[in-house]
C-alpha cells in the first residue's frame, strides 16, 4: 500500500507562495510581470481594506496579501 507523500505538496505550495511574493515585489519595483496564463500584464491594486491584490486583465491571476502593518 502506497504512502501519501505530503511532503512534496506543502514543498510546492511553499513555492508557489514565494513565487507570488516575489511577483508582488516585482511589481512593487515597478517591473513589468506577466501572468503565467494568459501572458497578460500583472496589475497591483490595494482595496479598501488594505489587502494588496495583483490580478491580471482576463482575471485568471488572482493574488490577494494582506498588507502587514
Ligand atoms: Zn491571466
Amino acid at each position: 500500500m502506497p504512502k501519501l507523500d505530503f511532503s512534496a505538496i506543502n514543498k510546492s505550495s511553499a513555492k508557489s507562495y514565494h513565487a507570488q511574493k516575489n511577483m508582488i515585489k516585482n511589481i512593487g519595483k515597478g517591473r513589468t510581470v506577466l501572468c503565467p496564463t494568459c501572458q497578460q500584464v500583472l496589475t497591483l491594486c490595494v482595496s479598501a481594506n488594505n489587502t494588496t491584490g495583483v490580478s491580471c486583465v482576463q482575471g485568471c491571476t488572482s493574488i490577494s496579501l494582506e498588507v502587514e502593518a
